[in-house]
């Protein structure tokens, strides 16, 4: 038997690979980069099949990682987790450098980065396993990683259907507590009235401002569904 909850007690963090081909520039959101060997220094990152950014990394060959850290907006890790690098220029919306190879990395947010020269891939079902030696590594900032379980925990983020610790929406973490109900919400009969909002249950995005309801055109701004995936909530 495979109990699927037994997956939620590992622990990884959350980084961003970027890649780019022919002038085009593509990026994801993964929790599996991991560095397998010391000398030579080698990393191994697992891309869903479907992702551009993967099309991207065996046909180049080479790709980059940005370490996050906890102040990472919700908004960053949205448009690199929650859309295409197809339709999407998600380099738009932070600060980018580039190495000696002139494959882009994400400089906002980022505590480290790495540019890796793949050296084997493994076809693991869902996924593409890239192994492969750094060849420049770097300090961007300090502070504390982003950690998935920070990320669910603290941040409210929803797990994308394309990542390799996607379990059908069987989400690993609790969502969080409203930010105020343990405080002024928290007193019986008493304190100010509780908020209307509505909450992505794609990404996880929260949306104020709409007592009565999204409008039927409202998009959310992070992961792009429509008013239907939003669930009420009060804050
Ligand atoms: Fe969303």
């Amino acid at each position: 038997m495979i109990n699927r909850k037994a997956f939620h007690s590992l622990s990884s963090g959350l980084y961003l690979i970027t890649a780019k081909k022919e002038g085009r520039q593509c990026g994801c959101v993964v929790n599996t980069l991991v560095q397998v060997a010391s000398e030579p220094p080698t990393l191994s990152v697992a891309l869903n099949k479907e992702n551009a950014t993967t099309d991207t990394v065996r046909a180049t060959g080479r790709f980059c990682a940005t370490v996050l850290d906890q102040e990472t907006p919700m908004e960053l890790i949205g448009t690199f987790g929650f859309h295409s690098s197809v339709d999407t220029d998600k380099f738009a919306v932070c600060k980018v450098g580039a190495d000696g190879s002139e494959v882009p990395y994400v400089v906002d947010h980022g505590l480290a980065r790495f540019s890796v020269r793949v050296t084997e891939t493994i076809d693991v079902g869902s996924h593409y396993l890239f192994v492969g030696v750094v060849e420049e590594a770097d300090v961007l900032g300090d502070g504390d990683a982003l950690t998935y379980a920070y990320y669910h925990a603290i941040k409210g983020g929803k797990t994308p259907p394309k990542a390799a610790t996607y379990n059908g929406g069987d989400e690993a973490f609790s969502a969080p507590a409203p930010a105020a109900s343990s405080e002024s919400g928290a007193i019986d009969g008493e304190g100010a009235p509780k908020r209307v909002a509505w909450r992505c249950s794609i990404c996880g995005y929260i949306e104020e401002g709409y007592p009565d309801g999204l409008p039927a055109d409202y998009m959310c701004p992070i992961c792009g569904a429509g008013p239907e995936m939003f669930e009420r909530i009060e804050l």
